[in-house]
C-alpha cells in the first residue's frame, strides 16, 4: 500500500478520499511515519516579490488586473528588499523562501535577471529557495537552476475538467510543459492546488490522478483551501468544511507518499484541532507570516505557539535534497535565449469571471 504509484485511477482515489474518516486518517497517517519524521513540519515563507496587475483571470486570485480588489499592487521588490525579508523569515524558523511574482510567464530581461540575484542571494543564505513566476521555458529552468534554485512551483489548481471553469486565459497542457521544463534540470517540483473553487470531489481525485501519474512525482505538493476576495469571481463562495481539507491531505499523503505536502492558504479558517488532524493525516509544511501573497495567515507567534503546544519542530533546510550551487551571474555558461514562446491563449468565456471583470469596470466609473 506504500510504494509510490504513477498509475492511480480517479475511482481508486475516490474510494480513499471517501472512507470513513478514522480508517482514511490511519492509514495516511501510518504511510507518513513510513517515509517521514511525524514530528516535524516545514516553516516556509512566501514573499510577493512582485504584486497585482496581472493580466491572467484565474477565478479565484486578487491579483488579476481585470478584477476589482483592495490589494496595492507592487513593482517588483529589490534584491536587499527580499535579502532582508529572507533574514527575517530564517530568524523566525524558516527554512524556505518561496517567492512569488504576478507574471503570466517570464520574460528575459532586466526584471528576471533581477530575480536570478535574489535566488542567489537566499540560497546562499542557506535556505531553500522556491520561486512561483509562471509558466517558463526550459532555457529559463535552467538559469533559475544555475543560480542555485531549489523548486519551482507552478500548480495544475485543479483537474483538467474544472480548469475551463476558472482560467481562461492560460491551457492546462501549458502547466504540465512548464514543469516538464523544470524536470528538465536539478531543481525540484512543487505543484499542487486549491479545494473549494466549487469543483466536484471527483474533480480533487481528478486532480491528484494528474499530479501522482507524474514521474517522478512532485517533491512537494500544496493544498490550498479557497479564501474568497472580494470582488474576484469567486468572493461568494463559503469556506470549504475542515473535513473536506483533512481529507484531501490524507488521500494525497496516501496518493503521493514522500512528498512534502503543504498545508497552504486558508489555516486562518482552520481551527489548531484541525491543523493537527491534518498534520496526522500528512501535512509537513505551513506558510508561516500573516499574509499568504495577498491573503491573511495566521501571525508567525501564533504559529510557534501550535507548534509548542504539539511537540512539533521545525525542518531545517536541505533535508529532503541537497543543497544547490549556485553560479555567479558573472560565470553564467547559459546564455538567455529571448524566446518568445506562444503560451496557449484558450480564450473561452467564463460566466462568473466575466461578470467579475464587468463589475469592476462598473466600481472604477463610481
Ligand atoms: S493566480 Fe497567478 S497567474 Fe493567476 S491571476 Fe493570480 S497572479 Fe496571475
Amino acid at each position: 500500500m506504500s510504494e509510490t504509484r504513477h498509475n492511480w485511477t480517479k475511482e481508486e482515489i475516490l474510494d480513499i478520499y471517501n472512507k470513513p474518516l478514522m480508517e482514511l486518517l490511519y492509514d495516511a497517517a501510518t504511510i507518513h511515519r513510513k517515509y517521514h519524521d511525524p514530528n516535524t513540519v516545514q516553516v516556509s515563507t512566501l514573499l510577493s516579490i512582485k504584486t497585482g496587475g496581472c493580466p491572467e483571470d484565474c477565478g479565484y486570485c486578487p491579483q488579476a488586473a481585470r478584477y476589482h480588489t483592495d490589494i496595492e499592487g507592487n513593482d517588483l521588490m529589490s534584491v536587499q528588499q527580499v535579502k532582508a525579508q529572507a533574514l527575517r523569515a530564517k530568524s523566525s524558523g524558516s527554512s524556505r523562501v518561496c517567492m512569488g511574482a504576478a507574471w503570466r510567464n517570464v520574460k528575459d530581461g532586466p526584471e528576471f535577471d533581477q530575480v536570478l540575484e535574489m535566488v542567489r542571494t537566499i540560497n546562499k543564505l542557506d535556505m531553500e529557495v522556491c520561486c512561483t513566476l509562471g509558466m517558463i521555458t526550459e532555457n529559463q529552468a535552467k538559469r533559475l537552476a544555475e543560480a542555485g534554485l531549489y523548486a519551482y512551483n507552478h500548480n495544475l489548481d485543479t483537474s483538467e475538467d474544472y480548469y475551463k471553469d476558472v482560467i481562461s486565459t492560460r491551457a492546462f497542457e501549458d502547466r504540465l510543459e512548464t514543469i516538464d521544463n523544470v524536470r528538465k534540470t536539478n531543481v525540484t517540483v512543487c505543484s499542487g492546488g486549491i479545494i473549494g473553487m466549487g469543483e466536484k470531489v471527483e474533480d480533487r481525485a481528478g486532480m491528484l490522478v494528474a499530479l501522482a501519474s507524474l514521474s517522478p512525482q512532485p517533491e512537494s505538493v500544496p493544498v490550498n483551501a479557497l479564501v474568497a476576495v472580494e470582488g474576484t469571481p469567486m468572493e461568494d463562495i463559503e469556506p470549504v468544511a475542515i473535513w473536506e481539507m483533512i481529507r484531501m491531505v490524507a488521500t494525497t499523503r496516501i496518493v503521493m507518499p514522500k512528498t512534502q505536502v503543504r498545508l497552504s492558504a486558508g489555516r486562518t479558517e482552520m481551527s489548531r484541532e484541525g491543523q493537527a488532524m491534518c498534520f496526522f493525516a500528512g501535512a509537513n509544511s505551513i506558510f508561516a507570516g500573516d499574509k499568504l501573497l495577498t491573503t491573511p495567515n495566521p501571525d508567525v507567534n501564533e504559529d510557534m505557539e501550535m507548534f509548542k503546544m504539539l511537540g512539533l519542530n521545525p525542518q531545517k533546510a536541505f533535508v529532503k535534497a541537497p543543497q544547490p550551487e549556485t553560479i555567479e551571474a558573472t560565470a553564467s555558461k547559459i546564455e538567455p535565449l529571448g524566446e518568445k514562446p506562444k503560451w496557449t491563449r484558450p480564450g473561452h468565456k467564463i460566466e462568473r469571471n466575466e461578470n467579475a471583470k464587468a463589475n469592476s469596470k462598473l466600481v472604477e466609473k463610481e
